[in-house]
C-alpha cells in the first residue's frame, strides 16, 4: 500500500529530531509534524536544556572572573551586570541551535509540517494548523514524541510577572535580589546556583523530604556544603499553603508549613518565586485512544526495549516514556526506535546512563554508588580524589569537588564513579568508557594522562583506591602484576 512517508514523528524535541535524523540515514522517507509555530527542538532547545545551561554558562562566567580577579569587590555582581545581556546571550544561542536543527533536517531532506498531530489509526495523523486547517498524513510507521509540560500549582496561579515557571524565568527583565526556589528536584537546585552566582539569595522549599536521593552520599554533602557556603538555604518536607503578591510591601510572599515536627505557619518575603515542582507528559488529546493505547496513572505511555508501543506501527520516545526524562536519552531512543522500525540492528547500548546535574559546580554519576553497593551485599572499595589536590583545578581557581570511584576489591572491575566539581559531566565519559568496556581502574594507573588536566583526578583516586585495597592485606605489588600477566 503506497503511503505518504515511511514514518510520521510527532514532536521535534531530541527524540523526534533523533528518529528523523537516523530514518532518513536509512534512506527513509520522514515527516516531522511540530505544533510551536515558530521554533523546533521543544523543551531542549527553547524552554528546558539550552536555555537554562546558557544562562548558567554566562552567569559562571560572571562568577569565575568575581572570584578570581575581583575578590574584594563589594558590589554584587546583579549591580554590575544586566539581566538583558545573559538574555541577549541566551537568545543567540536559541537562535543558532534552532537553526542548526532546521538545516539539518533539510539537509536530510526531511519534511516538517506546523500543526498538532493527532493520531487518527495505526498509520494516519491528522495535523491541525494554527489557522484551523486540518490535513491527514499515512506512514507506515508513526512515532510519539510530544514531550513534557509543568505541573500548575494548584493553591496558587503563576502571574509569569512575580511568580514564575520554567518558561517565564527565561524573560526576567532584571536580575532579582531575592528568589524562592519551589522544588528540589535537578532543575530547582540547577537555577538555584546559577541566580545564586549572579548574586542573588536563595531559598529552595519543596515537598519531598529528601531529594536527590539517587547521588553518592558523599557527594551529597559536599553538596550540601557547596550550597550553605553560597548562603543557599533549604527547606524540605514542606507544604506551600499560598504565594501572594503584597502591594503594601511590594514583595511576594509565600507561606508554608512543615509537614512534620513544628507545624506553624512560616513566611518568606522575596522578590520572585519560580515554580518547578514537576512535569507531566503530553500525552492528552493526541488521540492515543484512536489506536487503544492506555497511559499509566501518571500519563505516560509503556514501551519495550525498542520503544514500541502495545500497537505495532507505534512506537514512543523521549519525556512521554517517562524515566529518565533527559535530552541525552531521549537522543538515543529516538534513533533506537527508527533502527527497530526500519529493522536495522541497533549497536546495543549499555542500561548504564550518565547523569549529569549543572549545579555550579556540576555533578555528575554513572553506576552504582557505595552505599548501594554494600546494601546489595557486593564487596567494594572505593578510591577518591579531591579537586583541591589537582594542579589544574588549582590553575582555574575550581579546586571544590570530589571524584570517587566504587570498584570491586578482588578484581579491582570499575562499577560506579561519581563526581562533584567543575566538568563533572564531560569528566564522567572517561569513567563510562572504562566500566561499559569491562575495564578496572588499573586502567587509570596505567595510563599516562595529560598533565595538568582535571581527568587526572581519575588517577589520583585509582592510587588511593588501590593503596586501601592493599592497606587491606592484598599485596599492591601483586594487583599491578597481575594486570601485566592478563
Ligand atoms: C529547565 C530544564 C532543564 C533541562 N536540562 C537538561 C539537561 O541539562 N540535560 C538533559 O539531558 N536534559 C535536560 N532537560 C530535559 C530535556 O529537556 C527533556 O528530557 C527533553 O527535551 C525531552 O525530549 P522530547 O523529545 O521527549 O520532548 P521535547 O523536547 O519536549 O519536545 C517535544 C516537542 O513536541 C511538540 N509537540 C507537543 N505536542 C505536539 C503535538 N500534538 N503535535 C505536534 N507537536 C507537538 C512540542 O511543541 C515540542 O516541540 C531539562 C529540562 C528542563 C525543563
Amino acid at each position: 500500500m503506497s503511503r505518504d512517508y515511511d514514518v510520521i514523528i510527532i514532536g521535534s524535541g531530541p527524540a523526534g529530531f533523533s528518529c528523523a535524523m537516523q530514518s532518513s540515514k536509512f534512506d527513509k522517507r520522514a515527516l516531522v509534524v511540530e505544533s510551536h509555530e515558530k521554533y523546533l527542538g521543544g523543551t531542549w532547545i527553547n524552554t528546558g536544556t539550552v536555555p537554562s545551561k546558557a544562562l548558567r554558562e554566562a552567569a559562571k562566567t560572571i562568577l569565575d572572573f568575581n572570584s578570581q580577579f575581583n575578590k574584594e569587590d563589594t558590589q554584587k555582581p546583579y549591580d554590575r551586570f544586566k539581566m538583558e545581556d545573559l538574555l541577549q546571550y541566551k537568545d543567540e544561542i536559541l537562535e543558532k541551535e534552532n537553526l542548526r536543527a532546521k538545516n539539518d533536517l533539510i539537509k536530510n531532506e526531511v519534511d516538517v509540517v506546523r500543526g498538532f498531530g493527532k493520531i487518527v489509526d495505526e498509520n494516519t495523523v491528522e495535523v491541525e494548523t494554527h489557522i484551523g486547517t486540518k490535513q491527514t498524513y499515512t506512514a507506515k510507521y508513526i512515532l510519539i514524541c510530544t514531550g513534557s509540560s509543568p505541573v500548575n500549582p494548584d493553591k496558587f496561579e503563576i502571574d509569569n510577572d512575580k511568580i514564575l515557571d520554567y518558561k517565564s524565568i527565561l524573560n526576567l527583565t532584571h536580575i532579582p535580589r531575592r528568589l524562592v526556589i519551589i522544588g528540589t528536584g535537578v532543575n530547582a537546585l540547577e537555577y538555584a546556583t546559577t541566580f545564586s552566582a549572579l548574586g542573588t539569595r536563595i531559598t529552595i522549599i519543596g515537598e519531598r523530604e529528601e531529594f536527590l536521593t539517587f547521588l553518592d552520599h558523599e557527594v551529597k554533602e559536599h553538596l550540601h556544603k557547596i550550597l550553605a557556603e553560597k548562603n543557599i538555604r533549604i527547606h524540605p518536607g514542606v507544604t506551600v499553603e499560598d504565594v501572594n503578591f503584597n502591594p503594601l510591601n511590594t514583595t511576594t510572599e509565600v507561606r508554608f508549613r512543615n509537614k512534620k515536627g513544628d507545624k506553624r505557619l512560616q513566611v518568606i518575603e522575596t522578590e520572585h518565586v519560580l515554580y518547578l515542582e514537576g512535569r507531566k507528559p503530553n500525552t492528552d488529546k493526541i488521540g492515543l485512544e484512536k489506536v487503544g493505547i492506555e497511559t499509566d496513572e501518571r500519563g505516560f505511555i509503556h514501551v519495550n526495549d525498542s520503544y514500541k508501543t502495545e500497537v505495532d506501527t507505534v512506537y514512543a520516545a523521549g519525556d512521554v516514556v517517562g524515566f529518565p526524562r533527559l535530552a541525552s536519552a531521549s537522543f538515543s531512543q529516538g534513533r533506537l526506535a527508527a533502527c527497530s522500525m526500519f529493522g536495522i540492528p541497533a549497536l546495543e547500548t549499555p542500561d548504564q546512563i550518565p547523569y549529569g546535574i549543572y549545579t555550579i559546580p556540576e555533578i555528575s554519576n554513572i553506576g552504582i554508588n557505595e552505599r548501594d553497593a554494600r546494601e546489595k551485599g557486593l564487596d567494594v572499595t572505593v578510591g577518591r580524589a579531591y579537586f583541591k589536590n589537582n594542579a589544574k583545578a588549582d590553575m582555574t581557581n575550581q579546586d571544590e569537588g570530589l571524584l570517587k570511584l566504587v570498584f570491586d576489591t578482588e578484581t579491582l572491575k570499575l562499577l560506579g564513579v561519581h563526581i562533584i566539581g567543575e566538568q563533572a559531566s564531560n569528566l564522567i565519559h572517561l569513567g563510562q568508557a572504562v566500566i561499559s568496556y569491562g575495564g578496572d581502574v588499573r586502567y587509570f594507573i596505567q595510563h599516562v594522562m595529560n598533565y595538568p588536566t582535571l581527568s587526572e583526578a581519575y588517577k589520583i583516586a585509582a592510587f588511593n583506591g588501590v593503596n586501601r585495597v592493599y592497606k587491606a592485606g592484598v599485596k599492591y605489588k601483586n594487583i599491578l602484576e597481575n594486570n601485566n600477566s592478563g
